[in-house]
């Protein structure tokens, strides 16, 4: 690939290659944007086939952290690491160290946490090197029931702007997955007295799980979710679930949930959905309680100022949805209208000198 022409296309500030010799860490830092602030993005340990492959996923990942940030109103710009390695074989107290290192040499134009097989406790030993790192155990936490409550004031949106009323207990839903996230959304869609639950899942423990706590909670095989006549899909596993042999099949009338890069093709498949008349809530918007969650982290870690940021989502999201109708395009492209629009205004604000 050709890095710059690919960082020129989509606007990217900084590429960053490291390699520590005693440990054999071997990791790419991308800063996407900080036109809003620091640069902030988990790490992400994976057993990529090739640097280039590695590069890559990088610079995808921090790209969509800007527009998460940005859509969330967060002062935060994207950014993302990815190390090249065996998470079963490669993790020590030393590999973690040096990683912090190379984080602190960027003096706080990056921010990491943990991601894809990195933990809160690898971060603890990423912090004894740094200050840039959040997501610490003691502090802001699993951020998955705060996704979870995104999704679901996302959905209360959703519901409104497509039937007039955000009362859960007159819809059905079908949740895919009861991972993290799909766990804690069921949660509150039971406690709000949802009409009908229904979920997939395709790790036993999880299903077990859910027929033991919630047995009003109905299993439906993983391929049968597509098929099902209910009110809303709320995609909480994989992503690329919304594509040309799913979208035909569905019968919802509202896809929002919390799985990241839902459509497989985000503007072919974001136009289908739209044709079809299903009311998609955008995955970077509706998914983004877990950044706003960590990001208090930043500012002073209180709980209920949390919930109230993302409890927030709900009108960003009627926005997004009016900007969608008014300009005749898919609710995805039309997050990416409001996200860069916030960095284009906030940036030209800033553009004035104060002494
Ligand atoms: P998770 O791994 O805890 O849960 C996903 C669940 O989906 C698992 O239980 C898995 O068994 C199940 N699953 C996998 N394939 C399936 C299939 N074909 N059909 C039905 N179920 C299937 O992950 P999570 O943390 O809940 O995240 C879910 C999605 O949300 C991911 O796309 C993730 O990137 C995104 N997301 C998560 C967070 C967060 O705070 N955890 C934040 C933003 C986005």
């Amino acid at each position: 690939m050709n890095k710059f022409d690919y960082m020129e296309k989509h606007g990217f500030e900084q590429l960053v290659y490291f390699y520590d010799k005693t440990t054999g860490l071997k990791g790419i830092t991308c800063i996407h944007d900080t036109t809003l602030g620091p640069a902030l993005g988990g790490t992400r340990l994976w057993n990529y086939k090739n640097e280039d492959e590695a590069t890559l996923d990088v610079m995808r990942l921090a790209r969509g952290m800007t527009l998460k940030s940005a859509a969330a109103g967060l002062n935060l710009g994207g950014g993302k690491t990815v190390l090249i390695g065996d998470a079963e074989t490669c993790k020590s107290e030393a590999y973690f160290r040096a990683l912090g290192r190379f984080v602190q040499s960027l003096n706080g134009r990056y921010i990491t946490a943990e991601d894809v097989n990195t933990t809160t406790r690898d971060m603890e030993y990423v912090n004894m090197e740094t200050d840039y790192v959040v997501g610490l155990e003691g502090k802001s936490g699993n951020p998955s029931p705060f996704t979870a409550l995104g999704a679901f004031y996302g959905i209360k949106a959703a519901l409104y702007y497509r039937f007039g009323t955000d009362d859960v207990t007159k819809f059905s839903f079908a949740v895919q997955g009861a991972g993290q996230t799909g766990y804690y959304l069921i949660k509150y869609l039971l406690e709000h007295k949802a009409k009908k639950i229904y979920f997939s899942e395709i790790n036993p423990k999880h299903i077990e799980r859910m027929n033991r706590e919630h047995p009003e909670v109905e299993f439906v095989d993983p391929d049968g979710i597509y098929n099902l006549d209910i009110d809303v899909f709320s995609p909480c596993a994989l992503g690329a679930v919304l594509n040309d042999e799913t979208i035909p099949k569905l019968k919802a009338k509202v896809i929002a949930g919390t799985a990241n890069n839902q459509l497989l093709d985000e503007v072919k498949h974001g136009e289908a959905v739209k044709s079809r008349g299903i009311l998609y809530a955008p995955d970077f918007v509706i998914n983004a309680g877990g950044v706003i969650n960590v990001h208090h982290e930043i500012r002073g870690y209180n709980r209920d100022n949390v919930i109230r940021d993302v409890k927030k989502i709900y009108d960003r999201l009627l926005e997004i949805f009016k900007i969608s109708d008014k300009e005749g395009i898919a609710t995805q492209q039309a997050a990416k209208i409001f996200a860069m629009k916030r960095i284009e205004t906030i940036g030209r604000i800033r553009s004035n000198f104060i002494p």
